[in-house]
């Protein structure tokens, strides 16, 4: 978290107002925010927020406490469940029975991940991710999402990355060699 308030990076600097913005705003819709996703932009703008005291279905960490890494799947019913990062995010969906049964995959409406430089919710379908680099997560490497393919390759310099994979190059494989500090 220090590495990411300590770099120099132009667009991590600009990000720093809408940070702040961000959070008030999430205060402010805090439960009930209408749902704003829709075709076209990846931006999730009014994807639910984990709750307190929410904990992430595949370590039980507290997910309030890592705001900068919340992952989150939303249900057609429109319950939700967090995580506090894209690689558990990852496990989760890999696994639905062991990490959250009786839920099935095709009434998931919405996935998010937020982007490491904007701190905004992003499609995680969308999203581009940066595996191998020198940024840990809560639950140390990570898949570290960016909103687009500049800021991936801007990411991957800046933070010695190995990859940049999309949503569909992540194998069932990943997250468990990522626990191992293998990226290949
Ligand atoms: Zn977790």
């Amino acid at each position: 978290m220090c590495d990411r308030a300590m770099s120099g990076h132009a667009r991590g600097r600009r990000a720093a107002l809408p940070r702040l913005l961000g959070l008030a705003g999430g205060l402010a819709l805090a439960m009930g925010a209408p749902w704003a996703a829709a075709e076209g932009p990846a931006t999730l703008a009014g994807i639910p927020k984990p709750g307190a005291m929410e904990t992430c279905p595949v370590c039980g960490m507290l997910v309030s406490k890592y705001p900068a890494w919340v992952a989150t799947v939303v249900y057609k019913d429109g319950h939700a469940h967090h995580f506090d990062g894209a690689k558990d995010f990852f496990k989760y969906l890999q696994d639905l029975p062991k990490y959250a049964p009786g839920h099935r995959r095709e009434d998931i409406r919405a996935m998010a991940v937020t982007d490491f430089y904007g701190l905004q919710r992003i499609d995680a379908t969308k999203a581009w991710f940066v595996i191998g680099s020198d940024v840990l997560g809560p639950m140390g490497h990570e898949l570290v999402p960016l909103a687009s393919r500049e800021d991936a390759e801007d990411f991957l310099k800046d933070h010695k990355g190995r990859r940049i994979l999309r949503f569909a190059d992540v194998t069932p494989e990943l997250p468990g060699k990522l626990d191992r500090g293998r990226f290949e």
